[in-house]
């Protein structure tokens, strides 16, 4: 039976925020470079490299600035992604801990904090970047003019929050992209990287780069970020498909709109045509375009909670207000000013996710999870098989069966997302060669190329000796 092709395929890039110091000292901290240097020598052991794609299907990777980054394998399904967002989170702390162990093994002690947020102490801003399959004959700009409003803001439903000593924004991001868009000419953007790299065929597919959203912590909000956008993204497919117009909803000012709604998700917002509208209706628009999809229950609960006031309901739910919550909290019991500058120190610890020796949570979001103050949506057994196998409905289950096999019969081999090559394949003539399949629909689960290589990987022939 083949299985169902499902309609298209996204995958979420995490890079973290990685924090070292020389144990027992508080003082000593690690350089970026050493820190990474720390919990990437386990990687760099096994595969000579620190750009490394998983048997799972994704990526594991030091980008520039000493950001560990994971990339999940294609998903399919937004349950997928969350249980392989998850799967990379719990990697990349295990990483930590055995860095501090082998650390400590060695007589230098270190500890490693990993922080999944968007912006250091220092005010750098890295990504949470959401990568969708789209049609090529989708017109990008013109897609981007429609997502650019819903972009803006769904922070509403999914911003992480974060402490400043002038106010609580609900986005990490907006801040940021206030800054590089106010400076700018294009409206869209900085909210989506128009690069052209389909990482697929390039005559049927696009890859739409989203690159405004927070990273979350939080998987109900994790859900309604990707979610909500999928949805709007198959709506207005359909539109286009079949002619009906689309929500003209273009704003005037996509900079001052994006900080306005990070300062209050009630805010009014002017758009091209004067007309004035508030962030919750821009959503309610988007919302009633999507039509009843799986999403649009919870989407549309959090929009009549926050429209009525009602913030504090999606405590545990909804990042930022659970953020805004815990601060809260945490300011009155010790009867600190809201703009106390320690509070930077909780909205800090909120996003670490590194575990103790005990594997006990270090973060305080985790810790709320762990007790049942926010709401988990995968299962621990479930992450765990994500840590060893790809998604099965996307080409990332043909990588990771190749890379699998490659491993387990000590070939050389190279892999990207749409390629794989085997090294030095031995040939019947006694000689060897590279042989490469190229994975070219994100959607194909069977190939017969890939079984035909899978068998030349395994097989126990090996070249007679000259
Ligand atoms: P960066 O933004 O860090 O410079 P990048 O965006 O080119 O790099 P990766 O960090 O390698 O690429 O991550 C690619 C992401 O896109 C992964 O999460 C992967 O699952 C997803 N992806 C791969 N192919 C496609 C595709 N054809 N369409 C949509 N998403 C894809
Ligand atoms: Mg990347
Ligand atoms: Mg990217």
């Amino acid at each position: 039976m083949t299985p169902q092709r499902a309609r298209r395929v996204f995958g979420v890039e995490t890079e973290y925020g990685l924090v070292g110091r020389r144990a027992g000292a508080r003082d000593t901290r690690l350089s970026g470079g050493e820190a990474a240097q720390w919990l990437f020598t386990p990687i760099e052991r096994e595969h000579a490299s620190s750009n490394v794609f998983l048997r799972n299907g994704g990526r594991l990777y030091l980008d520039v600035g000493s950001h560990p980054e994971y990339a999940t394998a294609e998903c399919a399904t937004v349950d997928d992604l969350l249980v392989h967002e998850r799967a990379g989170d719990e990697l990349v702390a295990r990483l930590a801990r055995r860095a501090e162990a082998d650390a400590a093994e060695q007589g230098e002690p270190v500890e490693l904090r990993l922080f999944k947020n968007n912006v250091d102490s220092h005010g750098n801003s890295y990504g949470c970047h959401e990568n969708y399959l789209i049609d090529r004959a989708l017109d990008l700009p013109a897609l981007a003019t429609v997502l650019t409003p819903f972009l803006v803001t769904r922070q509403v439903v999914c911003g992480s929050g974060r402490w400043s000593p002038d106010g609580f924004s609900i986005s990490q991001r907006a801040e940021v992209l206030h800054d590089e868009l106010s400076s700018m000419t294009t409206r869209s953007r900085p909210l989506i990287n128009t690069r052209d790299e389909p990482l697929a065929d390039p005559r049927r597919f696009r890859r739409l780069h989203v690159i405004s959203g927070d990273s979350n912590l939080s998987e109900p909000s994790a859900a309604l970020k990707v979610g909500s956008l999928l949805a709007v993204l198959d709506a207005i497919e359909d539109a286009l498909t079949r002619g009906d117009a689309l929500p003209a909803l273009e704003l005037d000012d996509v900079a001052g709109s994006l900080r306005a709604v990070a300062r209050d998700p009630r805010a009014v917002l002017r758009l091209t045509s004067g007309r004035t509208i508030g962030a919750l209706d821009v959503q309610a628009e988007y919302l009633a375009l999507a039509g009843e999809r799986p999403v649009a229950a919870d989407w549309r609960r959090v929009l009549t909670a926050l429209a009525e006031g009602r913030d504090d309901d999606l405590d545990g739910e909804v990042e930022w207000v659970t953020k805004r919550a815990l601060l809260r909290r945490y300011a009155e019991t010790r009867g600190l000013a809201s703009d106390d500058r320690r509070l930077a120190q909780v909205d800090l610890a909120f996003h670490d996710i590194t575990t103790d020796d005990t594997g006990r949570p270090r973060g305080l979001f985790r810790l709320l999870e762990a007790r049942g103050a926010a709401t988990r949506l995968t299962s621990s057994d479930a992450v765990e098989r994500a840590l060893a196998a790809p998604p099965h409905d996307t080409r990332a289950v043909l990588r990771g069966r190749l890379i699998r096999t490659a491993q387990a019969e000590q070939r050389r081999y190279s892999v990207d997302w749409s390629q794989f090559t085997a090294h030095d394949l031995p040939q019947p003539d006694g000689t060897r060669d590279d042989r490469t399949v190229r994975l070219t629909d994100p959607l194909a689960v069977v190939d017969e190329r890939v079984d035909d290589l899978l068998r030349a990987l395994s097989s126990s022939w090996t070249a007679p000796a000259h």
